[in-house]
């Protein structure tokens, strides 16, 4: 989910509309100007559907955005700084800056959004109410978007990891356990087991009834699935990796390699001997910049006898660098946000060495799988 339009900021939190989230717009826009509405009303004129359509779809996407302003707003007051918040296709994520320290706040956090959404289907109920004796396209619009507040709060009450009833669900059994990652991973089993619930159900209903909005169920499932798989991913990794700082995970001793080598070159003489996932470049004593396997890997294999080593390489005023004693943590979490595959630990201007992203998730997971 890495790509979309940024539209700029709401309360200072920056604010991106992913591209999937204009395949969920158009089909509720069509659905209700073509479908729904007509249906319901059959004397309105076609101008009408998609006046009404369009509108009701601009304050879905409305509802959406107050839900996870409502989520950001808690995080805000709980010290946690909100990072983004992304609309996509099957509605909205705040990204938090940080994960929850105390059950308390990760439940009010988690909770925010459905009731935000119930609150607006009870706003949108009583302008239901009140609008049906004067304007039959204001309350036909109420109508809809109380209804579908209601979903809302529904569907992300469902006790799946990493879906708000999931987190709710996570933060009261941390509450009773005192044990995060037993809470962890109980909240994300009974996401795995949702999900499955969610394919099979949607399989049964496209087989034996027929129905289409089956296979929208069993994407559903697929979807929550894979967001439980990475989302306990990464809770497992950050917890292995607490109590670390750069200086444990760093790797040292990595083979120095002269800039006008040319890829062919080191490959040949190099990369076939070598488990090192990547080099120094330096001039004498001087670093120059460092190579990974992987930018070697992304050159296509016919520029390598004519691509040095100092052009493929990352110069060393463009690495990033930590100090040996940094939170790996939160090291981790400045590399996600900043999209960096390595840093630098550096002390008092001289290099200890280097860490790779990839390295320190390997690291966390060999960890996990001593203690399990
Ligand atoms: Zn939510």
């Amino acid at each position: 989910m890495g790509r979309g339009l940024q539209l700029g900021k709401i309360f200072g939190i920056p604010f991106r509309i992913d591209y999937s989230w204009f395949v969920i717009f158009l089909l509720i826009t069509t659905s209700l100007s073509l479908f729904i509405f007509p249906d319901a009303y059959p004397d309105w004129g076609a101008a009408q559907y998609w006046i009404v359509g369009i509108a009701t779809s601009l304050l879905f996407f409305a509802s959406v955005v107050a839900h996870e302003l409502a989520h950001s707003a808690v995080s805000i007051r709980s010290g946690i700084p909100v990072k983004s918040i992304t609309l996509f296709i099957f509605g909205g994520v705040a990204h938090i800056a940080r994960e929850v320290t105390h059950p308390a706040s990760e439940l009010k956090m988690a909770a925010a959004g459905p009731l935000c959404s119930i609150a607006l289907c009870g706003l949108f109920s009583g302008l239901w109410w009140v609008s049906r004796d004067f304007s039959v396209h204001l309350s036909a619009l109420a109508w809809y978007l109380a209804i579908i507040n209601g979903m809302l709060a529904v569907f992300n009450m469902i006790p799946g990891f990493p879906l708000d009833g999931g987190r709710v669900l996570r933060s009261i059994l941390w509450m009773i356990t005192s044990n995060y990652r037993r809470a962890t991973r109980i909240a994300t089993m009974t996401g795995y087991g949702t999900s499955y619930l969610f394919i099979l159900g949607g399989i049964a209903i496209f087989f034996f009834f027929g129905l289409l909005n089956g296979l929208w169920l069993v994407f559903i499932g697929f979807f929550l699935n894979s967001a439980a798989r990475s989302s306990y991913r990464q809770s497992m990794v950050r917890d292995a990796l607490k109590g670390f700082v750069a200086r444990d995970v760093m790797t040292k001793g990595l083979p120095s390699i002269p800039r006008n080598l040319t890829i062919k070159e080191l490959v040949q003489s190099q990369l076939l001997i070598s488990s090192s996932p990547c080099f120094l470049v330096a001039d004498g004593e001087r670093l120059e910049g460092v190579l990974t396997l992987h930018q070697i890997k992304e050159l296509p294999r016919e520029d390598w006898d004519i691509t040095t080593v100092g052009q493929a390489m990352t110069p060393v005023e463009k690495l990033k660098a930590v100090k040996p004693s940094d939170d790996v943590i939160s090291m981790l979490e400045r590399m996600e946000e900043g999209t960096l595959n390595l840093v630098t630990v550096v002390e008092e201007g001289r290099m200890l060495g280097l860490i790779l992203r990839e390295n320190v998730i390997q690291f966390a997971y060999r960890l996990q799988e001593l203690r399990t």
